[in-house]
C-alpha cells in the first residue's frame, strides 16, 4: 500500500498505526533519509541539503534508499510506503522496483486536507527522542508535561524541516510534484481517498477497511 498526502496529513501516524495492526513494514523514506543524515553518510550530506530547504531529495536518492532497504529486508513482505512515490519518476520507478521482486501496488491510499488545518498542524510539532513518538502543542501534549507517555524520556525535538518558510515550501511541492501521481494511480483503479480531518483512530478505521478489500 502507498500512503499519499502532504506534510502533516498523517502518513507517518497512520503507517505507523497499521504496521502492527496489519503485519506490514512501515517503509518511509523521509524517516531513512533523517537515518542517513545522523550516521554522517555521503548518502546523508546530500539529502540534508534539500530536505533542509524543504525541497525533494533527487529521484535517484530516493530510489535508493527504497531500493537499498528492500534488498535488506524479508523479500515476502508486504510494505505500507509513506512518503514514496512523490514524483511521476518515482512511481514509474517503483513499478520497476515492485515488478521486479514479483510484487504490485494493491491500493494507494490519499490522505487529503486542506493546508491552512496542515501549516497548523506542522508548525506544532515535535516528538521525543528516544522512542519516536509524535507529539503537538495544541492537539496532542504528553500527559505529564516534558515527559513522553510511551517511553519516560524527557527529551524531545522538532523537524529542522517544520520550521514556516520550509512548510509552505514543502506544501508548494506536494501540489505541484507529486499530486501529480494521482491519477497515475486513479487511471488504474487503485486509489482511494480519505478525509485527513478525521480522527486518527477513524482513519486508521477507513483505511483499515479498504485494505481489507484487496484481501
Ligand atoms: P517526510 O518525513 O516524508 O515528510 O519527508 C521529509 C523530507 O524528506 C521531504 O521534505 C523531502 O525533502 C525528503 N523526502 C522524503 N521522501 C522523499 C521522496 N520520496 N522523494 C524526494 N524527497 C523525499
Amino acid at each position: 500500500m502507498i500512503l499519499i498526502g502532504p506534510p502533516g496529513s498523517g502518513k507517518g501516524t497512520q503507517a505507523q498505526r497499521l504496521e502492527q495492526r496489519i503485519g506490514a513494514v512501515h517503509l518511509s523514506t523521509g524517516e531513512l533519509l533523517r537515518d542517513e543524515i545522523a550516521a554522517e553518510s555521503p548518502l546523508g550530506k546530500t539529502a540534508a541539503t534539500y530536505m533542509n530547504a524543504g525541497r525533494l531529495v533527487p529521484d535517484q536518492v530516493a530510489v535508493k534508499v527504497v531500493v537499498d532497504h528492500m534488498d535488506r529486508g524479508d523479500p515476502d513482505a508486504d510494505y505500507i510506503l509513506d512518503g514514496f512515490p512523490r514524483t511521476t519518476i518515482q512511481a514509474e520507478e517503483l513499478d520497476r522496483i515492485l515488478g521486479e521482486r514479483g510484487l504490485e501496488v494493491g491500493k494507494a491510499v490519499e490522505i487529503y486536507i486542506e493546508d491552512d488545518v496542515l501549516k497548523e498542524r506542522l508548525t506544532g510539532r515535535f516528538a521525543c527522542v528516544k522512542c519516536g513518538e509524535g507529539y503537538h502543542k495544541s492537539f496532542k501534549r504528553p500527559e505529564i508535561e516534558d515527559v513522553c507517555d510511551k517511553c519516560g524520556s524527557i527529551e524531545f525535538d522538532v523537524r529542522s524541516d517544520d520550521t514556516e518558510e520550509t512548510i509552505r515550501t514543502r506544501l508548494g511541492i506536494y501540489h505541484v510534484e507529486t499530486a501529480p501521481i494521482l491519477p497515475y494511480y486513479e487511471n488504474r483503479g487503485l486509489l482511494v481517498k480519505v478525509d485527513g480531518e478525521k480522527s486518527v483512530s477513524d482513519v486508521t478505521k477507513e483505511i483499515e477497511l479498504i485494505l481489507a478489500d484487496v484481501g
